[in-house]
């Protein structure tokens, strides 16, 4: 053990050299601070003994400017029996011990050093790991922070260099081949082009074209004397004595590669090389976090461009579709009224044929576009005042006589019904839609449309139920999507093609309403509408 005694005074420097004569302990001697500061940046010493009055400083200064002023050694205080408060003082500023001038000998003061030096050790290496964690954390709050991936690798290197007082380093990443490893980050050349220079490594080939071969992409790789040795050209260039380089890994896989340089010979400690490692894995899952952030932004602008597509294609062709329906529909009105000439009975049942199919197929056109408008959120609502009794005066009136079926339709509605501020042909299309179903899915029986306010919470109820062949109770959550029929064998006896309740349901969540079903297979169904008067 070396230990230096910074003491002024002879003859107490003389009692401690003999009382440690019998020891291992070499002692050197400085009689001033400032000569005692020289002698401590040799970095030969184990341990100081320091008297606190010298001829340049004086009491606990003494102690605090040896602290801040030289490297961090453990201290000893050598105290007068009168001034002990100081020397306690001296402890809790950082000192590891102190003793009494004349009360010790050999043995006690060996121990205290040692003691001194043990205690030092663990608190520099608390302190050590303390930096580690905060290093560790800032990095972890730097990838949960940001999604840029850019970004993040620029702070961990930041980090990682401030880390170890490193003067320049650089990240190594796979290209998009995801075979080669190319630089593509950097911080501290004092030639950024040199940065570029760095060649790319291969992540299968590495063993031909690094001299640390596979070994690069399991653990971290250290070179102590760069200038001296072979390779390296662009480092040597940047005038870079010692470097460390450590893997980039997430799951096992090696994601890339990041450098640490200094200009200054320097040692890689254990710890540090570690601490370096678990920086390299934190950077793998910041790597891993952003690709995979990137994948599925590219993915779900793809698919909006998808729908997007998909939806311009439905709308123009819903258009194109259209138009000549409507021509096959007219003629075959016309021909069927007779406006060119007599037509024969079977030839009436045909058009008649024609007519019913051109309405169904324009049916599910406007079905196909409307749904179409709803997912594209270019739906408008209008706001009116909408007497309810005249609205369902004029539905009542078109399903008059219409029914080819032997069923019953009863309209149970107060005369008097109040206004409803919503948008009316909405409203119109809703209840239609609604009782087209019930008479679609009913052979035998009836379909009651009822309609009341409810006074209590300022709502209108409008309910359709049918005796028909009802919905089992595993379909019922699925009626109201997209293109859902429960029947969808290509024999299947009723038409349409499932857009019906879909477009209803969201009519009515814009109008501020709520749509429910109840149903019993066999025995019928209940779909009932809500809104509120006011939209
Ligand atoms: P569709 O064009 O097939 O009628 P809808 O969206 O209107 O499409 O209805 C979806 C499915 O819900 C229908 O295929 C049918 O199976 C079921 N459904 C709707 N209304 C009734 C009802 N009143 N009675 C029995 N089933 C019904």
């Amino acid at each position: 053990m070396r230990v230096l005694l910074v003491e002024d005074n002879e003859d107490d420097a003389l009692l401690i050299r003999e009382t440690l004569s019998e020891t291992t302990i070499e002692i050197e001697r400085a009689e001033r601070l400032s000569t005692a500061l020289e002698q401590l940046a040799t970095g030969k010493f184990d341990a100081v003994l320091l008297d606190l009055s010298l001829p340049d400083a004086h009491g606990l200064e003494t102690l605090g400017r040896m602290r801040r002023d030289g490297p961090s050694v453990p201290i000893v205080v050598l105290s007068g029996l009168n001034s002990e408060e100081v020397a306690v003082k001296a402890v809790e500023e950082g000192a590891q011990d102190y003793l009494i001038k004349g009360q010790t000998d050999g043995a006690l003061l060996t121990r205290a050093l040692r003691y001194a030096i043990q205690r030092h050790r663990a608190e520099e290496n608390l302190k050590e790991r303390n930096r580690e964690l905060l290093i560790l954390k800032k990095i972890s709050e730097t990838i949960l922070g940001s999604l840029d991936l850019r970004s993040v690798i620029e702070r961990i290197l930041e980090e990682a260099m401030q880390s170890g007082s490193f003067d320049l380093g650089n990240i190594r990443l796979l290209d998009r081949s995801g075979e080669m490893l190319e630089v593509t980050t950097s911080r501290g050349y004092r030639d950024p082009e040199n940065a570029l220079r760095h060649r790319a490594l291969s992540r299968t080939t590495a063993s031909a074209k690094s001299s640390f071969g596979d070994r690069l992409f399991k653990e971290p790789c250290v070179k102590e004397q760069v200038q001296q040795g072979s390779g390296n050209r662009t480092l040597k260039m940047e005038g870079v004595e010692s470097f460390i380089m450590v893997p980039v890994r997430a799951g096992g896989e090696v994601l890339g590669i990041f450098q640490l340089a200094s200009r200054t010979p320097r040692k890689f400690r254990p710890e540090e090389v570690n601490l370096l490692e678990t920086i390299g894995n934190q950077m793998g899952v910041a790597v891993q976090k952003a690709q995979l952030y990137e994948e599925t932004r590219d993915q779900a602008i793809e698919l909006k461009k998808a729908n997007k597509g998909k939806d311009e294609f439905l709308t123009v062709m819903s258009h194109e579709l259209r138009t000549p329906l409507n021509v096959i529909a007219g003629y075959a009105e016309m021909t069927k009224r007779g406006i060119f000439g007599e037509i024969n009975a079977e030839q009436q049942n045909a058009l008649g044929k024609i007519l019913g199919h051109s309405k169904d197929l324009l049916g599910m056109i406007d079905g196909i576009l409307q749904a179409t408008k709803i997912e594209a959120e270019a739906v408008k609502v209008a706001k009116e005042e909408v007497a309810l009794g005249e609205l369902l005066n004029e539905i009542k009136s078109t399903y008059a006589g219409s029914l080819d079926k032997d069923l019953n339709l009863r309209w149970d509605y107060p005369s008097e019904l109040p206004s409803v501020a919503t948008d009316g042909e909405k409203l119109k299309h809703i209840l239609q839609n609604l009782i087209n179903n019930a008479i679609k899915f009913t052979d035998q029986g009836s379909i009651t449309i009822y309609v009341g306010h409810l006074t209590d919470s300022g709502k209108v109820a409008f309910k359709v139920a049918d005796t028909g062949i009802g919905i089992s109770e595993e379909e019922l959550p699925f009626i109201f999507e997209k293109f859902h029929q429960v029947d969808s064998s290509a024999t299947r006896t009723y038409g349409g093609v499932g857009l019906g309740l879909f477009i209803v349901k969201k009519f009515i969540e814009r109008l501020g309403g709520e749509l429910s079903v109840s149903s019993e297979l066999g025995k019928g169904s209940t779909f009932t509408v809500t809104l509120p008067i006011e939209l």
